[in-house]
């Protein structure tokens, strides 16, 4: 498999050959960054984990360069900040039994320029060749521009190959989804290992040690997630992450994006409309 840059890693933690490593896949995540896929995600690695019968494979589009750096890392040049991540979603992907790790390389400009056609056709490569059942972006109303850049790529290759996953998941990281109506909420649980869930986001020390304490975050979030879910009954799951359904997108290319994600907001709009309404 050749992608456009020469320093594109494919990692095998089982050190199966890579077209096969690849082929196993059940549960694919494309994120934008390294330890993206281990904060959006953890329902796919917990679903496969220790499995013969699903593999997950992750997908880190950028080369994590422009890294903020301290401590041990306070005067690393950029390129041995970006080795460093590197390695570090690597060893992400050996604790969480990964079918594989595959890390793209691009620089953030390219990812989020519409007219740079090698992000997609990378990505097309992958997902012919791992036909994924569940796939796993970031989700349409994220903060982050290159997030917003990786899951446009994402569903432009999504839907230009012929195989077409059972679901499509557009998942939290720089926003949650809380807001979305009950209804429509992907809820992906996430409750299980949560010995392996903290240990993916903690191998992340060049983020963490940074001041940023994601490793806390990511499971705050989840245990939040489940405890105000509903607001009657108790809790099935002590952590959860929310996603949008964005399998609608890929089956009909003809649907506009931008008026997909909009329309989820306005009937969020209209939920608060009617609540505040009925008790003026
Ligand atoms: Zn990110």
């Amino acid at each position: 498999m050749k992608f456009h840059h020469s320093t594109a890693d494919f990692f095998v933690p089982d050190g199966l050959e890579p077209q096969a490593a690849l082929a196993r896949t059940t549960h694919l995540c494309i994120s934008a960054h390294q330890d993206d896929i281990e904060i959006m995600a953890y329902h796919g690695i917990a679903e496969c984990f220790g499995r013969k019968d699903r593999w997950f494979t992750g997908v880190v589009v950028t080369n994590g360069a422009g890294s903020p750096r301290s401590g041990i890392y306070g005067d690393y040049t950029d390129e041995e900040m970006q080795k460093v991540r590197l390695i570090e979603q690597r060893k992400a992907a050996y604790v969480g039994d990964y079918a594989c790790q595959i890390q793209l390389g691009f620089t953030s400009s390219e990812v989020k320029n519409a007219r740079e056609r090698a992000v997609v056709e990378d990505l097309e490569q992958i997902i012919a060749v791992a036909q994924p059942e569940y796939v796993y972006l970031h989700n349409l109303a994220d903060k982050h521009d290159t997030h917003i850049g990786t899951v446009l790529r994402a569903i432009a290759a999504l839907r230009a190959v012929e195989h077409k996953p059972k679901k499509v998941y557009g998942c939290e990281v720089w926003r949650d989804l809380d807001w979305l109506s009950d209804s429509e909420k992907q809820v992906l649980a996430s409750s299980a290992r949560p010995n392996i869930a903290a240990a993916l986001v903690g191998v992340f020390d060049s983020q963490v040690s940074g001041g940023k304490r994601y490793d806390l975050a990511t499971a705050g979030r989840r245990l939040a997630h489940a405890t105000y879910f509903a607001s009657h009954g108790t809790d099935q799951e002590s952590a959860i992450n929310f996603a949008m359904d964005l399998t609608p997108l890929v089956a009909d290319p003809s649907l506009s994006i931008s008026e997909y994600v909009l329309g989820a907001i306005d009937r969020f709009r209209a939920d608060v409309q009617k609540r505040v309404g009925a008790f003026q």
